[in-house]
């Protein structure tokens, strides 16, 4: 028979498996019990939504059995089975969930580590056994399918006697060497401990025949052996045991396995409720954003459990969309079973469960905020967009649910402050929470537009994220304190304003407004320069840095910000510029071109005509 090649990124992925190193071996087990329970879960779903096909309650099992002469484990479920096209198409392809996120991981430098600590599927056989068999037959199907491989060279198919559905998989261990024990595998303590490890809260019994002791019927003094059917877990879902029983790593565990990360959370949440609706929830927040988490293809959403039932592996209206990233489950038994998508929408007990969860997150983040900053702040590296995304989005739908969530860098405290943070300490006469923005610190320390605030010994918030200013001006107001741009010419910074006094020389303003004609709305003497000569501020909502970002999207239309050219008057530069009114109106002219250039060039942006500037400044030197 000839053999069928595995799609190449399956064997890339074998490869890795059959050369993983030895301690993560242990968890092709939990791997392969996952999948048949994930198939008698299909099964018994399918038997429920109808009602031609009846099971008893016993119908559902997995057994394991070892041999120890022929080094086999072999492992059977009574789950849906899988027909000949899904063989190839399941085994024969790389799955995709878990195991794609694997791809993507897996050249990075924690490298083969990552194996070992979440779902990698089915190939994971491979790091134990030299051939693996499987034996299929699909729900409501005559023929049954082997399929067999013997690592990276390929695999059969063919047609084989099988009487029930479901799945036998036997696996022929590797040969046990100096360094590497295969046979241990074989051992009945080694299994059962495995299965109490990784998955005693699979909800269908494993079952192994375990080997015991009695005393002999005809001589009680001496004992005999004898084999027993033995159900190794305990069935309970972790959700539903007791907060007091679990341990912080058997939280972190059912993670890893269940939702494929190859880090821990920064939180869990483990939360029930009774009376109106009576749930159980238990949510994780991730450390980190998977790597789909800011394209189309992501989707949100709680895997939803209808009394112990997953009936939705991804419950969108579990969730809102500023909290997507969060991982989880609920189960309530308030819903039935064959609930449709339609109807899901509308289901007002859903709607309060998810009322809920919304609030309960966020007085988690919270907590997190005050108690465990660091902590925190890894999880704001990781969805600080999506928080003030959300905070933008829908006209601001959210924007007061979300506002103390938020961080931004603070020009005193040198890291990331809270809102509140800021507006408890503000000084007696200060008015606003003051911003710059810029592409990163170290440019907006420098921007002029912050000299006069930071001297005044005001704290400046810098934005650095594209979203930041977006989120920032819907916000418009934290705690009644208005925000304000130190690049929007008016600082309003009090009393001691004495430019005010500054004898505008309005000729000379409206003759360089003239020579730069649209480029700028106006040209004034500053409020808010002190040592630097000139700045471009602008007027009206839209800023430079919003206009860069506007204007780097596909789009036909381009956005422009109102520019004012800005100039110190106390400054010999200013001192120039008047006397060249009278003198030289041509050089003025020019001279005032390089200065509207030199002052967006500080901002970060390109003059239009970078190559005139070049010419311009060294015609001045000239
Ligand atoms: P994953 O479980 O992440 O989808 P796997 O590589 O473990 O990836 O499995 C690939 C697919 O093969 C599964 O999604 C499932 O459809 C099928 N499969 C695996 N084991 C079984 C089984 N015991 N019974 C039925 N189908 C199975």
């Amino acid at each position: 028979m000839a053999k069928r090649q595995f799609k190449s990124e399956s064997k890339r992925l074998l490869e890795l498996m059959i050369n993983s190193i030895y301690t993560h071996k242990e968890i092709f087990l939990r791997e392969l019990i996952s999948n048949a329970s994930d198939a008698i879960d299909k099964l018994y779903y399918k038997a429920l939504t109808d009602e031609n096909i009846s099971f008893n309650k016993d119908d559902f099992f997995i057994k394991i059995s070892v041999d120890k002469g022929n080094r086999t484990i072999t492992l059977e479920d009574t789950g849906i089975g899988m027909s000949e096209d899904e063989l190839h198409e399941n085994l024969g392809t790389i799955a995709k969930s878990g195991s794609l996120d694997f791809k993507q991981n897996k050249e990075s430098k924690d490298g083969i580590d990552i194996i070992g600590q979440f779902g990698v599927g089915f190939y994971s056989a491979f790091m134990v056994a030299e051939t693996v068999t499987v034996e299929t037959k699909k729900h409501g199907s005559d023929s049954g399918y082997k399929w067999e491989s013997s690592g990276a060279d390929g695999y059969t198919v063919k047609e084989t006697e099988k009487d029930k559905a479901g799945t036998v998989i036997t696996l022929y261990l590797k040969e046990s060497t100096e360094d590497e024990n295969y046979d241990e595998f074989l051992e009945e303590y080694r299994i059962s401990g495995l299965i109490k490890k990784y998955s005693d809260y699979i909800r269908y019994p494993i079952k192994m025949l375990v080997t015991k002791s009695r005393p002999k019927t005809d001589n009680e003094k001496e004992y005999e052996t004898y084999k027993e059917e033995e159900t190794l877990n305990s069935m309970v879902p972790i959700w539903r045991k007791n907060k007091q029983e679990l341990s912080e790593d058997d939280y972190k565990n059912f993670y890893r396995e269940k939702f494929y990360d190859y880090q821990d959370p920064v939180k869990t949440i483990h939360t029930s409720a009774d009376g109106m609706v009576s749930y159980k929830a238990l949510l994780f927040i991730p450390s980190h954003a998977p790597f789909d988490y800011f394209t189309k293809e992501y989707e949100k959403g709680l895997q939803l459990y209808a009394s112990g039932v997953m009936i939705m592996d991804k419950c969108e209206e579990l969730l809102p969309d500023c909290f997507g990233f969060v991982r989880g489950l609920v189960d309530s038994a308030d819903l039935s079973l064959n609930i449709s998508r339609e109807i899901l929408q509308h289901d007002r007990q859903l709607k309060i469960i998810a009322g809920h969860l919304k609030k309960k997150i966020k007085s988690e983040l919270l907590l997190m905020q005050k108690n465990e900053r660091e902590n925190y702040e890894k999880f704001f590296a990781a969805f600080s967009r999506q928080l003030k995304f959300s905070v933008y989005n829908e006209f601001g739908r959210e924007k007061d649910f979300l506002s103390d969530l938020l961080m931004f860098f603070s020009s005193k405290e040198k890291k990331l402050v809270t809102l509140t943070e800021y507006v408890e300490r503000m000084a007696q006469d200060q008015k606003y929470i003051y911003y710059a923005s810029g592409t990163t610190i170290e440019k907006i320390e420098k921007l002029p537009q912050t000299e006069m605030v930071l001297d005044k010994g005001y704290e400046i918030l810098y934005l650095t994220e594209d979203v930041d200013e977006f989120a920032v001006q819907m916000l418009s107001k934290f705690m009644d304190k208005e925000f304000k741009s130190v690049s929007s010419g008016d600082l309003d910074l009090g009393e001691d304003e004495n430019k005010e006094e500054v004898i505008e020389n309005k000729e000379l303003f409206a003759f360089m407004k003239d020579a730069l004609g649209d480029k700028v709305k106006e040209v004034k003497a500053s409020k808010i320069l002190k040592t630097h000569s000139v700045c471009i501020t602008t007027d009206g909502a839209l800023s430079l840095e919003m206009e860069k970002l506007l204007n780097s999207m596909p789009s036909d239309n381009k956005v422009k910000a109102q520019r004012v050219l800005e100039i110190n008057a106390d400054s010999n530069v200013y001192k120039k510029l008047e006397s060249l009114l009278s003198s030289d109106k041509d050089k003025l002219r020019k001279v005032t071109g390089l200065l509207y250039d030199a002052a967006i060039i500080a901002q970060g942006i390109m003059p239009d005509e970078p190559v005139d500037f070049a010419d311009g400044i060294c015609e001045l030197i000239d």
